[in-house]
């Protein structure tokens, strides 16, 4: 029973924070059923080849549609999920759903998964993943799992030891929106890891701003300098690209420019659609 009510008078600030609070309470009930009845969907967003000439991954991005109140962003039921606990169910639920329809797709073609840390704080993750791929039959080196500099920080020789396991299994290790969080560079060389994928921040004013392109170039380099391949997010225009071709500053785009995210069966649509167009227009609005 609220304060507010107890004392008797309710003022409209008091009535307003009951009401987010009921709505929130609602919205985590409906979310665990939503779990449970594994009513959420995947989508997936390709990793283009810098030149545009080939899908090399695809990342998939869990989407719940609310009966009533329509498309809640990730960003809004992850993080509940992880409130409430079940964030391992979801991350289960997306693994299975990732790794078979990763066998839907070209051989080349492979699949990535979001780990939020609380997956990373206990060893089970280690034969959910395993689960995953023997349930589907995917090859572990089709597997790509992200990690956020978050991850990181609460038991860094547990997850250490977590993703050098996985890695020693032959899975891809990524390092999710690099260079939002509070970790260096110096910090990657440390960790085991494959992929850095840097986030769309860094990209967002490169055309406008030199010293943008500059902070942009300088981390690409040093993380090369230790052997990582490149990810960069948020790509959304053909002036980006460019700019981004002519250093030659990445491996592989993930943005707006080729692709939004796209259901499961659009990615060979896509791979197929590749070549048959002149790169400057290969921009693909699914
Ligand atoms: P993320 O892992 O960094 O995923 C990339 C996000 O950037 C996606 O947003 C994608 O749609 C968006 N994006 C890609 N290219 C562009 C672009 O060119 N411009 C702009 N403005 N945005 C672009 P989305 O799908 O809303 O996901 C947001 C975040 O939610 C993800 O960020 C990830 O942290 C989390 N998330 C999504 N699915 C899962 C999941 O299955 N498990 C976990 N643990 N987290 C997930
Ligand atoms: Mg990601
Ligand atoms: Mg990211
Ligand atoms: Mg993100």
């Amino acid at each position: 029973e609220s304060k507010s009510r107890l004392k008797g008078g309710i003022s409209g600030f008091e009535r307003e924070m009951d009401g987010r609070y009921i709505e929130q309470q609602k919205l985590k009930a409906d979310l665990r059923e939503a779990v449970s009845a594994q009513a959420l969907h995947l989508v997936f967003q390709p990793m283009f080849r810098a030149d545009g000439a080939r899908i090399e991954c695809a990342e998939a991005l869990a989407r719940w549609v609310h009966p009533e109140k329509g498309s809640i962003p990730p960003d809004v039921f992850i993080r509940l999920a992880e409130e409430m606990g079940i964030i391992s169910d979801i991350t289960r639920f997306v693994l299975f759903k990732a790794c078979s329809e990763c066998m839907s797709w070209p051989d080349h073609i492979a699949v990535s998964v979001n780990l939020s840390a609380r997956d990373l704080r206990d060893a089970d993750i280690l034969s959910v993943v395993a689960d995953a791929l023997a349930h589907s039959g995917l090859d572990a080196a089709r597997l790509h799992l992200e990690v956020t500099e978050s991850c990181l920080i609460d038991e860094p020789q547990a997850v250490r030891a977590i993703l050098a396991e996985l890695r020693a299994r032959g899975i891809t290790i990524a390092i999710d929106d690099f260079g939002t969080g509070f970790s260096s560079l110096s910090y990657l060389d440390t960790l085991p890891l494959d992929i850095v994928k840097i986030d769309r921040s860094f990209v967002r004013n490169i055309v406008e701003d030199t010293r943008r392109l500059k902070l942009l170039r300088g981390t690409v380099h040093l993380a090369r300098e230790l052997g990582l391949k490149i990810v960069i997010e948020g790509v959304e225009t053909e002036e980006q690209l460019a700019l981004l071709n002519k250093h030659r500053s990445t491996d592989l785009v993930q943005g707006y420019v080729f692709s939004q995210p796209v259901p499961s069966q659009n990615i060979p649509l896509l791979q197929q659609g590749i070549g048959r167009r002149p790169v400057q227009r290969r921009r693909n609005k699914v």
